[in-house]
């Protein structure tokens, strides 16, 4: 799908990886629709978008919360029509093991990303059926396809998000709305200031994986828009421990196990 004329509707988008995506596909012609909590993170992102010449509007929205969820998809239908792409992005998480997460944590991680995304969608779905093209894309993390020892939480959302994205790749087959998982490896971004404590939880066999930077991450994002493609794990190095992961998955939890954290 090309992007020129687009709208796309893209959560999580005040910072980190959302925002670089945002930022990429107003430079590529598309009405970007920016959702996260924090208005005044995003009026200023949408008024970097508009310096460059792109098209950006803000509707802020706590997406752990469900009627927030509804009004916000209510207000984009009628303002905008369904998105030709929706990218399923915020997220939160701090790695604990579960029983040193308390239970309104172990909640909140749950609603984002994994409810976020399963409700948004949901709510947004018939218009974009009804109209019979779209692309619905989640970003997710290798942890959903290899666990890391004390991340039990954020482990569970994200194989919840792979679910959710499976499951809905096999509903929509057929419906001209094609559905697309961005797996990067750790992110320059953010994310380990917001959620404090999770980079030391990092096993150490993963510093043979480079780190990515939020704006590959929003080029993988647009590539696989327009390129129609289901899934982008990268980078190679990624790709290739995921492949490993899947020939031999006792040594890779081995692997994650040794060189993770233990108590
Ligand atoms: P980030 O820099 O922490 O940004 C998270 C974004 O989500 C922010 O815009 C935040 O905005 C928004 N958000 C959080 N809670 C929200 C809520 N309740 N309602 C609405 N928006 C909410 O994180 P990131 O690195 O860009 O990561 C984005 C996603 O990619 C996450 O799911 C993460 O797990 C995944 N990922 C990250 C990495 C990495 O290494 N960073 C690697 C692979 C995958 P507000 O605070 O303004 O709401």
């Amino acid at each position: 799908m090309r992007l020129d004329g687009k709208t796309v509707l893209i959560t999580g988008a005040s910072q980190g990886i959302g925002a670089a995506t945002a930022e990429l596909v107003a430079t590529r012609g598309a009405l970007v629709i920016l959702v996260a909590r924090s208005a005044q993170g995003l009026s200023e992102h949408a008024e970097r978008i508009a310096a460059t010449g792109g098209r950006a509007v803000v509707r802020a929205a706590d997406l752990a919360d469900s009627a927030q969820i509804v009004a916000l998809a209510e207000r984009v239908l009628g303002e905008f029509g369904p998105p030709d792409v929706l990218v399923n992005n915020a997220g939160v998480g701090r790695w604990l093991f579960l029983d040193e997460t308390d239970q309104d944590e172990l909640t909140g991680m749950a609603a984002v990303p994994y409810l976020a995304a399963a409700r948004l969608t949901r709510e947004l779905l018939p218009a974009m059926r009804e109209r019979g093209t779209g692309r619905i894309v989640v970003v997710n993390s290798p942890i959903s396809r290899m666990p890391i020892p004390g991340a039990t939480g954020y482990t569970s959302a994200r194989f919840a998000l792979r679910g959710l994205t499976a499951a809905l790749r096999l509903d929509l087959r057929g419906t001209g709305i094609g559905i697309s998982e961005v797996i990067p490896s750790k992110v320059n971004s953010q994310y380990w200031v917001n959620n404090p404590g999770a980079e030391d939880r990092m096993p150490s066999i993963s510093k043979l994986i480079p780190d990515v930077t939020s704006e590959q991450v929003a080029a993988a994002i647009a590539s696989v828009i327009e390129k129609d493609r289901a899934e982008l794990v990268f980078p190679w190095q990624l790709k290739a421990f995921e492949v490993g992961s899947r020939l031999f998955p006792g040594l890779t939890h081995y692997l994650a196990w040794k060189t993770g954290t233990h108590r």
